[in-house]
């Protein structure tokens, strides 16, 4: 099929990305995910063509610092169709300088400095698949991005998310992901609860391990894999699918440390 011209002006945009500058974007609308995590929607004055599993930095001046603390935030919307307002997804860690702030204290109509898009831990429907997504709590952020990519683009490339939360409660993306898996044959969704024995809607009640990824391994025989989250957790799970035959290069991290 034929693309379109705004496919078109899509693909070419991203090969043409000027250097990120610092920008004063506007919190737009904020999203209570989870007990301790809060989307929040971010409307950019310079918007720039990003790709799915980028990151931007978030900076706030702190009481007592001299300069303003940055931090990296993964981007959870989809560049495609149109990129101006960004969806970052932000865990609030208890005793952090930057993460609390953004949680709590950043209302729809709050102005956030942004610099963007960052990153080489990115999927597009030509990088094919199939795909296996690991993500532990806000590790899933990035991955999401290439989920709802793939909707966006209309696309049919095999994903399985393999996805570990403390219980159903903190799950975030849960009402959609369940729904976006009930819409969509080439998306399977596979919860682990580390803090739940019993809950149903997750097939798996402990941390992800070899075992579960061997599972899900070959629930999807994957092409690539994208793995994000806590350093340990990427590592063992790199460490799993290397022994199951997959290359390096075929494997792709993110570690939120
Ligand atoms: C590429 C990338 C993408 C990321 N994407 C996301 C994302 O999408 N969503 C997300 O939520 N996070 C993401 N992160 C993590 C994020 O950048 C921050 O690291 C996180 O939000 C914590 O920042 P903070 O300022 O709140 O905490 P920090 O101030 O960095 O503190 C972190 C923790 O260390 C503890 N701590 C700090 N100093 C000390 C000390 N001296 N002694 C003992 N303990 C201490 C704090 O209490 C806190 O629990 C990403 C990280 C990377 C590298």
């Amino acid at each position: 099929m034929a693309d379109t011209v705004d496919q078109q002006a899509h693909r070419e945009a991203r090969i043409r990305r000027p250097a990120p500058v610092w920008q004063a974007g506007e919190v737009v609308e904020v999203i209570d995910e989870t007990p301790e995590t809060a989307s929040l929607r971010i409307r950019l004055p310079q918007p720039t063509q990003f790709l799915p599993g980028q990151y931007y930095n978030i900076r706030i001046p702190v009481e007592g610092r001299p300069r303003p603390i940055q931090r990296a935030y993964s981007v959870g919307s989809s560049p495609y169709p149109t990129f101006d307002v960004i969806e970052v997804g932000v865990k609030e860690m208890e005793g952090g300088l930057v993460s609390p702030v953004l949680v709590r204290q950043r209302p729809a109509g709050s102005i956030l400095e942004v610099r963007g898009p960052y990153g080489a831990f990115t999927w597009t429907d030509e990088d094919g698949g199939p795909v296996l997504l690991v993500g532990a709590g806000s590790g899933v952020v990035p991955l999401m991005a290439m989920i709802r990519y793939q909707v966006s683009r209309g696309t049919t490339i095999p994903m399985h998310l393999l996805f570990s939360s403390k219980s159903a409660e903190y799950v975030i993306y849960r009402d959609e992901l369940a729904q976006l898996a009930d819409t969509y044959s080439w998306l399977t969704v596979t919860h682990t609860f580390t803090r739940d024995r019993e809950d149903p809607l997750a097939q798996y009640h402990r941390r992800i391990d070899k075992e579960m990824v061997g599972d899900v391994y070959l629930e999807t025989l994957p092409g690539l894999a994208y793995l994000c989250g806590p350093p340990e957790m990427v590592d063992d799970c790199e460490r799993s699918l290397l022994e199951l035959g997959m290359e390096p290069a075929q494997i792709k991290t993110e570690k939120y440390d």
